[in-house]
């Protein structure tokens, strides 16, 4: 493939936690100066959307990284006063039966912190130019082939580009026409409301974060940054996926009345926390499997839940879009070398760099899908007895997976060991390795068809 002498066009789509900090990232981690990197976002204006997220160490050392470092200053998010990232509680008794500890988090600001999820957004927002950000821009179709890359948006305009980035969340499997979401079976009940309403109102509320488990439901409280305090109440759903897909969208308002229903008959602290929420938001819980490949038409990759639908596991979601945001400035800062700035780039060094990117990431987050979907396997057990039942729910507790691969995953030695194995600048082509017969074949030409996004 001939060499091109002009500078790279990187086109993003969706503008989220992982759209966003891949633009931050490829500006900053990579030093390419010939990057032009676009961003594409449905939404007219960035909103503050969402409720709580949390940060654990590995997403707190890549915001670091990157240089958003409002974001780990205690004005914008919440750590807790011990040292403890969680907390778990038994639903009646309120005893303290676990707790998630640190392993090697010697820096207090790279401790688990939570967020109002617009206020994360929002300090990753303030470093990206508002010049190549493009608002109101709902991603149809996109084509990606040996020219080059093509955004449709349902306004009828179109962008071109070098290289792709599907950063779209994960309503919209881009590249893989039949990827199926399956309903956990969990909803999530969310809220976030200013603490004064809860704050010196229920004796002893705990300053760190609670989580009570009860033999189906879960509850979860905390602190957040700016003076928030969140509610997260999530019970199993019967409902099939199809009919729960018609009966409630992502972030549709709840009834309050039910989360203070369903909890009626937990220990009083969990009681007064429902009594006190002002109000509640839906969110039905999919996850999806892992893809069998990240690179598409060597032009092509996804980013985020794109890229790894887990369902919001393990409070994971907004860690894993940072580091694989940092681990594509890794790729694209060692095959885009900085000392080459100028020099024309070939096809190939684009897969290179998108193929480094994958062998990084995409083991990682396919260990964590098949957690999750164990996970959702073993729902439903049935118990001969009430006494059986505490005794398994709080075996369970006990027993929670060691989390700690995750919440304190080193991005950067993942990219290095990926480098060595796959040979450092000369790393093969990864996507064609795991990319189906039918995809090769299809190589000139992918088109990617979005699914409508209800987010
Ligand atoms: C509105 C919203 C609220 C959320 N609230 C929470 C929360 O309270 N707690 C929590 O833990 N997680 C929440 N999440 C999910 C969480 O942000 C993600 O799991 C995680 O941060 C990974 O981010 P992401 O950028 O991959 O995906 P997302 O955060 O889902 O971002 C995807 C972005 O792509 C845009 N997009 C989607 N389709 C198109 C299209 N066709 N054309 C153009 N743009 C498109 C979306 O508008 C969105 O901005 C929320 C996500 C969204 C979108």
């Amino acid at each position: 493939m001939a060499a091109e002498d002009r500078s790279l066009r990187v086109l993003i789509a969706g503008a989220g936690i992982a759209g966003v900090a891949a633009a931050i990232s490829l500006s900053r981690v990579s030093s390419a100066v010939s990057l032009d990197v676009q961003l594409y976002e449905q939404a007219p204006e960035p909103l503050e959307i969402g409720a709580s997220i949390a940060l654990s160490p590995n997403g707190m050392r890549t915001l670091e990284k990157l240089g958003v470092h409002k974001a780990l200053s205690d004005e914008v998010g919440y750590r807790g006063p011990n040292g403890i990232p969680q907390i778990f509680r038994h639903w009646k008794t309120d005893q303290v039966i676990s707790a998630d500890t640190y392993t090697n988090v010697p820096n207090p600001r790279h401790r688990t912190t939570r967020f109002h999820r617009g206020h994360l957004h929002a300090a990753l927002f303030e470093h990206v130019p508002s010049r190549f950000i493009h608002l109101g821009k709902r991603l149809t179709r996109a084509e990606a082939n040996q020219n080059g890359v093509t955004l449709h948006f349902e306004d009828g305009s179109e962008a071109h580009g070098d290289i792709l980035i599907g950063a779209d969340g994960i309503c919209s499997k881009s590249f893989v026409a039949d990827y199926k979401l399956q309903f956990s079976g969990k909803v999530f009940m969310r809220s976030t409301f200013d603490d004064s309403l809860v704050e010196g109102k229920i004796p002893s509320l705990p300053t760190d974060s609670m989580h009570w488990w009860g033999p189906c439901d879960n509850f979860f409280a905390s602190k957040l940054g700016k003076n928030q305090y969140t509610t997260v109440g999530a019970y199993d759903d019967p409902r099939t996926a199809e009919k729960f897909e018609k009966g409630i969208s992502w972030d549709q308002s709840g009834d309050v009345n039910f989360l203070r229903g369903k909890y009626k008959n937990w220990n009083p602290t969990v009681r007064a926390l429902t009594e006190l929420t002002p109000y509640t938001n839906l969110f039905p819980n999919f996850a999806g499997d892992a893809l069998p490949t990240w690179v598409f038409a060597s032009r092509a990759t996804l980013i985020g839940d794109a890229a790894h639908a887990h369902g919001g596991a393990f409070a994971a979601g907004g860690s894993l879009a940072l580091d694989d945001a940092l681990a594509l400035g890794l790729a694209f800062r060692h095959v885009f070398k900085p000392s080459n700035s100028g020099q024309p780039f070939s096809l190939d060094d684009i897969r290179k760099a998108l193929g480094l990117y994958s062998n990084t990431r995409q083991p990682h987050t396919a260990r964590l899908l098949r957690i999750v979907h164990n996970q959702i396997e073993k729902r439903g057990v049935q118990f001969d007895s009430p006494g059986e039942e505490d005794a398994a729910l709080v075996t369970r507790m006990r027993s929670r997976p060691n989390t700690e691969g995750l919440s304190e995953h080193d991005v950067e030695a993942a990219f290095v060991a990926a480098l060595e194995q796959t040979g450092a600048a000369e790393a093969p082509d990864q996507s064609q390795a795991l990319r189906s017969t039918d995809e090769r074949a299809d190589e000139s030409r992918v088109t990617i068809q979005l699914k409508g996004s209800n987010l």
